[in-house]
């Protein structure tokens, strides 16, 4: 158990960093934020901050001897800075869960090798094995890279063979996967936290709506198709924990289909659709997976009242705060970034135990 005055340190300095040490200050711990970007959210309420590159081995060694234990709040921290860093000081959770969730190709043979089920896929490392592999899956069809993809980028749609040219060119001719398009119900997550002596604990499962690839809402309660299916899933993800050893919170996103639920991906880290806990469980995935990496016992994740509903306030969104604002109702989180830009995640808005009006 790490005591209180510990120095908890995150790679990664967005907004996910920011609400970890915000749960890390509360219980008594100072936070060390290591991020290349020149602006930091997460430094911003954190006791100190490095800024340099994540290859940058001096600062590493540097920033390592300075804290008790590190995480990451950004899945695309390089698996060798997370390789390097673990020859001076524990990182939790390690670089295996990192090194899957990088790559897209890896994480599907992974999870299908658990006994889960992914959409169709086909390996597509160029041009010409995207057409054998539209012939293989059909069409309609997306195409994602197998490396850093997140809110939908490095996606592109295929809505006959005949676009294969225009997705090819839209992923910048990336190594790829072609998946076949599911046609789902709804989309939810399973959220789990896993602590240092194995025990596992699951939030509620929200069902997530996205827009323009970027998540907009997540609610509670569940329509039903994603209750029923939310047991199933949540194997799956305790399988995939136990197998990579896995300590902190982890995050897979699933469609409920009527054939149950598939896999689409996971995040090694907490996760946007996991906001809501914060005001909506009894400990939130913040916290807990703070516990997690300091060796604490768990908290609680039950669900404190329904109904949940956390909006995103992305780009122009943040505008609606001083409305928000002025609901008693409404929990508003702005993350205190300084551009405002399509597509950014700026803050977010929950309520719990009434519905927005
Ligand atoms: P991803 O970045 O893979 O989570 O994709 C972003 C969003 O695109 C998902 O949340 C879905 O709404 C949609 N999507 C991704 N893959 C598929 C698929 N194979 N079939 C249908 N919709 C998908």
């Amino acid at each position: 158990m790490l005591p209180p005055g510990s120095t908890i340190g995150i790679l990664g300095g967005g907004q996910l960093g920011r609400m970890l040490a915000v749960a890390a200050a509360q219980l008594g711990y100072q936070v060390h934020i290591y991020a290349p970007d020149r602006e930091s959210v997460a430094a911003a309420v954190s006791a100190h901050h490095i800024q340099a590159a994540w290859d940058d081995e001096p600062r590493l060694a540097g920033f390592a001897a300075h804290c008790d234990v590190v995480t990451y709040e950004f899945e695309n921290v390089p698996v060798d800075t997370v390789r390097f860093l673990s020859g001076h000081v524990a990182v939790r959770p390690g670089a295996a869960g990192l090194e899957i969730a990088q790559d897209r190709l890896a994480e599907k043979n992974f999870v299908a090798g658990l006994g889960g089920r992914p959409a169709p896929f086909a390996a597509v490392p160029d041009r010409a094995a995207l057409d054998a592999a539209l012939e293989r899956i059909g069409a309609p069809a997306i195409l994602k890279t197998v490396r850093m993809g997140y809110d939908g980028k490095g996606q592109a749609r295929l809505a006959t063979a005949a676009d294969a040219d225009a997705a090819w060119g839209g992923i910048d001719r990336h190594a790829a996967v072609l998946e076949g398009f599911v046609t789902f119900a709804h989309e939810f997550s399973v959220i789990l936290v896993r602590g240092i002596d194995g025990e596992i604990r699951f939030w509620d499962s929200p069902v997530n709506v996205h827009k323009d690839g970027i998540l907009a809402t997540s609610t509670l309660p569940p329509p039903p198709i994603v209750t029923g299916q939310q047991d199933e899933a949540r194997m799956l993800m305790a399988k995939i924990a136990q197998e990579l050893d896995y300590v902190g919170v982890l995050t897979g996103e699933f469609f409920a289909t009527e054939d149950g639920p598939v896999f689409n991906e996971m995040a090694p880290r907490v996760h946007n659709s996991g906001h809501w806990t914060i005001e909506g469980a009894v400990t939130s995935q913040f916290e807990n997976h703070i516990r997690a990496v300091a060796g604490l016992p768990l908290g609680s994740t039950e669900t404190a009242a329904l109904p949940v509903v956390m909006h995103n306030l992305i780009g122009g969104g943040i505008e609606t705060v001083p409305l928000l604002l002025a609901d008693p109702a409404c929990h508003v989180h702005h993350y205190g970034k300084a551009e405002v830009r399509d597509g950014r995640k700026l803050g977010h808005a929950t309520w719990v135990g009434v519905s927005p009006a």
